[in-house]
């Protein structure tokens, strides 16, 4: 836990968000400026701070990441498919440097993303 770090102070309860799912490794909430009609962020309860800093040992929990967003898309309302975006570096456009997946779904169009 990351006392300055958004997303870590979302998971651990102290700033509110929109949960829309929640497990012993990750956080789903959803974006608070969505991109997309549904616009959901999956985040590992722990710090990691992109997958340039992730190691293999982060593979299982990446895994999981990728293997709820179907699910999660799908109880969203998303019935024909889901885009998954992950912004790493500020070369990448990532603003919150905590892991975290973008999931994009929805009627279009969307707003812009990159
Ligand atoms: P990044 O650009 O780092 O990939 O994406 C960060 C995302 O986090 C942005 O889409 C932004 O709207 C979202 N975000 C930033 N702060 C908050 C917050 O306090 N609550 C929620 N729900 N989303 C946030
Ligand atoms: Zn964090």
């Amino acid at each position: 836990m990351d006392p300055n770090c958004i997303f870590c102070r979302i998971a651990a309860g102290q700033i509110p968000s929109a949960k829309v799912y929640e497990d012993d490794q990750l956080i789903v909430f959803k974006d608070i400026h969505p991109k997309a009609p549904i616009h959901l962020l999956l985040v590992p309860k722990e710090h990691v701070e992109s997958l340039m800093t992730a190691t293999p040992q982060h593979g299982p929990l990446v895994s999981r990441m990728l293997f709820l967003a179907p699910q999660l898309a799908r109880e969203q309302g998303a019935a024909d498919g889901f885009r998954v975006v992950i912004n790493n570096g500020p070369g990448g456009g990532q603003e919150v440097f905590h892991l975290h997946m973008h999931v994009l779904a929805g009627p279009r169009p969307w707003k812009q993303f990159f």
